[in-house]
């Protein structure tokens, strides 16, 4: 997961723009009633997302309780913000393109194509458009994540917008030592994070597959550097790899292209010729 700074849209100004539009009067009037709800609800939100807490805003789920008030403000999503030309979306366009390199923040590999709502519009109306619920994603980690809202701490995935979680490396691969050579990924936190922490890190990458995203990329970078390393002596290919891990991790501790060259670096049978088995 790849932090993001937050977007600095305040919510009420957001909502307003979105329901700008709405006709028939009658039903604009009453959406532009729940500004101070909404505007309530996101403060609430944001003090529990700056607190791993998003768990504890259960009951804001189904509110308000009228349904037919509930499907117009998803569409103020769907509708007003999401569609092209509509009153929000360049709030949608600046969420997205927050980005660095077009990556999805979720799993730091695949294009942005997409808003994510870290709590699902479905159960929580109220936070269908507040910036800081809305997400850049690729579509596979929207899919991926789907309708899914935490019950409790331990089942929240990372926030990119809260969650700063880049600064140690947590996640690590380890060599399998068989022809041809390839990699597995894990999560191994740090050891002063915290239990709950480690269970939100554990559950993002299973959630999002990050394993089965991360290996088959690392098979084909490896297929490419058994040509690459070829004829060089154990010395020169441990140095190459070490390199490659290091100036990788520059950028990033924990993107699976440094995490690879790291194990493998430090894999003597990778390095004293198993790169080279088939
Ligand atoms: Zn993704």
């Amino acid at each position: 997961m790849w932090s993001l700074p937050a977007p600095n849209i305040p919510a009420r100004a957001l909502y307003l723009t979105c329901v700008s539009n709405t006709l028939p009067k009658v039903k604009r009037a009453k959406l532009e009633a729940l500004e101070d709800t909404v505007a309530d609800a996101a403060d609430r939100y944001e003090a529990a997302a700056s607190a791993a807490a998003l768990h504890t805003l259960k009951d804001l789920k189904g509110e308000p309780a009228d349904k037919a008030v509930q499907e117009e403000l998803k569409k103020n999503y769907t509708q007003r913000m999401a569609r092209p030309y509509a009153p929000g979306r360049d709030v949608y366009n600046e969420i997205k393109a927050s980005v660095r390199f077009g990556r999805c923040p979720l799993c730091g590999e695949r294009h942005v194509e997409t808003v994510d709502h870290q709590l699902p519009k479905g159960d929580y109306p109220l936070l269908a458009v507040v910036p800081v619920n809305l997400v850049p994603a690729c579509r596979s980690c929207n899919a991926l994540k789907g309708e899914a809202a935490p019950a409790s701490a331990e089942e929240q995935t990372l926030h990119p917008y809260y969650d700063d979680i880049g600064k140690q490396q947590w996640l690590f691969a380890r060599v399998l030592e068989d022809a041809p050579a390839a990699v597995e990924f894990f999560v191994k936190p740090p050891e002063e994070w915290d239990k709950v922490l480690v269970a939100r890190v554990r559950r993002h990458f299973r959630m999002f597959k990050l394993g089965d995203l991360y290996g088959p990329h690392a098979a084909a970078e490896m297929s490419s550097l058994r040509h690459y390393l070829k004829g060089m002596d154990t010395q020169a290919v441990a140095a190459h790899l070490g390199k490659m891990a290091d100036s990788l991790f520059v950028d990033d501790l924990n993107h699976w292209r440094g995490v690879m060259y790291q194990a493998l670096a430090a894999n003597s049978w990778y390095v004293n010729g198993g790169f080279a088995a088939v």
